[in-house]
């Protein structure tokens, strides 16, 4: 018996941005091993009889990748119905493909539960569109941190691509970004919108020019969204047109 785990995808927060088959998984699971990112109110789709465990990454604590694949490799190999819960799409910026791929080494059959990224979800809870037309044709999802030894964002080219860019785990290098943006060319006028905690109770939203975007002050987890459409609110309008 080799177990079986099921990589689920948690969305940004709202438990009713699940997927059918992510709501099916936790109804199921008799264990469920989540990231720090993972709403109460997702986690408290699965039963109360459900063993859950939290590999978090906060800074400076939580599980270290490594052992969060022997955990789940073995759980599977006791032959429990595993979910792995990660916030967003568990293969958008968060290690959800090297889980994957080292439970495949092992002969562990993985499904992946797709879900909504924040890259999304946290943009259009802001009522920011990522494209629109004649203001963004395309958007780059990217990720503010990285690992020592990873290849570095190339900002400056990102600045020359055009387009939306949407920042995930942005915040403490936010100045930084900025900066080599600017360098890069795009305006310092260009419009930002940052979406702290979306789609939970928590939810706010900041926007500012990307020459404030150092100084603003901003909470993590957020998205930030730079670009034209970052000035906009669909949310706004609609409520504008129904008045
Ligand atoms: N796989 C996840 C991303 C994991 S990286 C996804 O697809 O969404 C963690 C980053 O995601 C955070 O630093 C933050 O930038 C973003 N994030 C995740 N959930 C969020 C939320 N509810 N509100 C704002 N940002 C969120």
């Amino acid at each position: 018996m080799t177990g079986h785990v099921s990589l689920v995808g948690a969305g940004p927060g709202d438990p009713e941005l699940l997927t059918v088959r992510a709501v099916r998984r936790l109804a199921e699971a008799e264990v469920v091993v989540h990231d720090a990112l993972v709403s109460d109110a997702v986690l408290a789709l699965a039963p109360p009889t459900a063993e859950l465990i939290d590999v978090g990454k906060r800074p400076g604590q939580g599980v270290a990748q490594d052992l969060i694949n022997v955990l789940l490799v073995r759980l599977a190999r006791e032959g429990r119905r595993v979910v792995r819960l990660k916030g967003g799409d568990p293969f958008v910026v968060g290690r959800g493909g090297e889980e994957a791929a080292a439970l495949a080494e092992q002969g562990i059959a993985c499904e992946v539960v797709p879900g909504i990224s924040s890259a999304i979800g946290a943009p259009a809870a802001a009522g920011i569109p990522v494209t629109y037309r004649g203001l963004s044709a395309h958007f780059t999802v990217v990720t503010g941190h990285r690992q020592r030894g990873e290849s570095p964002v190339q900002w400056q080219s990102l600045a020359q691509a055009g387009g939306t860019i949407v920042v995930l785990m942005g915040v403490a290098q936010r100045a930084d970004i900025a900066a080599q943006l600017v360098e890069g060319g795009l305006p310092d006028t260009t419009p930002v919108a940052a979406v702290h905690r979306a789609t939970t109770g928590e939810q706010t939203v900041v926007r500012c020019p990307l020459r404030e975007l150092a100084t603003t002050p901003i909470e993590s987890p957020a998205v930030i969204v730079i670009g034209a459409v970052a000035s906009l609110d669909i949310r706004s309008i609609a409520a504008a047109v129904d008045a």
